[in-house]
């Protein structure tokens, strides 16, 4: 009955999408009333569209997003939601890493497939993933047909549980992996304070021999950045342009305690942000990541939500509301963070972030990740062409979704997920925690 990812793949049949309010996101960010069209994976026409097609989706009352693209997520610790609530970051971290220390293989891929549903269910299409046994998360990732951007986790080796080098780990996970379709490697990095001088060189060595982005993150809290400027006289930012770390090839998570001067070398380095206003808000980091100082600079920035167990969610509309709301109130402006913005952050920005010009935005030869959203809902009444964007950040919800589109192919229809069992991947997600917690 569900198919996987390959078997959708090779049944891929031209499909048009008739009728919907096309949100196009193109240099002019028109929102047109139209059709889509995608052969072979890709957007072939965007407009009236009078060809015929193998299968036809009725968009009526509908809008047609780019797939939302999530920069910054830990996936498979979603079978740790809601198990370390209403503390700061340093408990939650005593709370999973005793919970982490129990984790199988096993684990790991029945809490990524949780994910990867819950993402595709939610319009999400693409998502950037940080975590150590990066190669079970890929597995989920292919069998439910999700773009993943894998980074494995490196850290000094006195602080991981990772059996062998964490960098030997994740530089044998880059060559196994790079050149798959829809699995790109990163290199990974956890923090300034688990990973040393040389820990960040080497890394840097090795993700550039083997052409590959880094993911990191940054400056999340202010114990962070000051423990660091008291160990080496610099901020976390300061001191990693300082040995030579930063690069345009860098994605870094929160950049929440940054000066405008941080801002400005992230700028100068080219280094590109995911903010995760979420995550930050809900374990009370404190202060807000400067996005209208970083838009100012033109430096990249995209949205990410961060691990099941600090949002709890991975429902992007959610978090795109958020983000609104959390700047206009910390800068009492209005203003700050229109729904444009906002939108923009998780659809063209985001794909600029990763290097993906081919991804967040409907124009004839784009990747076809897509997503139908029902407007025809009390929360969404009234839709209009001119308030449809508005309606995608402040009114609609995850579960507004109807159809995603990865790659072409359809992996949601109906609000149900086409490439996986989703009953039984919700149980075995489900099992799997109940043994853990028994274990601890
Ligand atoms: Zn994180």
């Amino acid at each position: 009955m569900f198919k996987s990812g390959e078997e959708l793949r090779q049944q891929r049949m031209s499909l048009l999408l008739r009728g919907g309010f096309v949100v196009t996101q193109d240099a002019q960010r028109r929102v047109i009333k139209g059709d889509v069209l995608v052969e072979g994976g890709k957007i072939t026409a965007v407009g009236n569209v009078s060809d015929e097609a193998g299968e036809v989706i009725d968009c009526t009352d509908c809008a047609v997003i780019p797939g939302l693209i999530d920069t910054h997520n830990h996936v498979a610790n979603t079978l740790m939601r809601g198990l370390a609530d209403d503390v700061p970051l340093e408990k939650m971290l005593e709370k999973t890493f005793a919970v982490d220390a129990h984790f199988t293989r096993r684990d790991v891929q029945a809490g990524a497939l949780l994910g990867c549903i819950e993402m595709m269910k939610n319009g999400v299409t693409s998502f950037v993933d940080l975590f150590y046994w990066e190669d079970e998360v890929a597995r989920a990732a292919r069998e439910s047909g999700i773009r993943a951007f894998l980074a494995w986790v490196i850290l000094d080796q006195e602080f991981t549980t990772q059996k062998g080098s964490p960098l030997k780990n994740a530089e044998a996970f880059i060559k196994k992996v790079k050149g798959e379709e829809r699995i790109t490697p990163m290199a990974g990095l956890q923090g300034v304070y688990v990973c040393s001088e040389e820990t960040y060189r080497a890394t840097r060595e090795m993700a550039d021999r083997e052409g590959v982005m880094m993911h990191t993150h940054l400056s999340e809290t202010r114990p962070e950045v000051y423990n660091h400027q008291k160990k080496h006289g610099l901020r976390p930012v300061e001191w990693l342009e300082k040995i030579g770390f930063l690069s345009d090839r860098l994605l870094a998570a929160h950049c929440v305690w940054v000066t405008l001067n941080e801002v400005r070398v992230l700028a100068r380095q080219g280094v590109k942000v995911s903010h995760c206003p979420v995550s930050n808000m809900k374990l009370a980091s404190g202060g807000y990541a400067p996005l209208p100082e970083m838009f100012q600079e033109n430096v990249a920035v995209s949205l990410g939500t961060d691990s099941p167990v600090s949002n709890n969610g991975l429902d992007m509309f959610s978090d795109m509301k958020v983000c609104s709301l959390m700047h206009k109130a910390s800068r009492w402006d209005a203003s700050v963070m229109p729904a444009r913005k906002v939108f923009d952050l998780c659809t063209v920005d985001a794909a600029r972030c990763l290097g993906r010009s081919d991804l967040g935005s409907i124009e004839i030869g784009k990747t076809a990740d897509l997503a139908v959203i029902d407007l025809k809902q009390p929360h969404a009444t009234p839709f209009y062409l001119d308030n449809v964007l508005s309606h995608l950040v402040y009114s609609c919800r995850g579960s507004d979704v109807k159809v995603t589109i990865i790659g072409g192919d359809v992996v949601v229809r109906d609000h149900r997920v086409t490439s996986v069992d989703e009953a039984d991947a919700v149980e075995r997600a489900q099992k799997a925690t109940a043994e853990i917690l028994e274990e601890i």
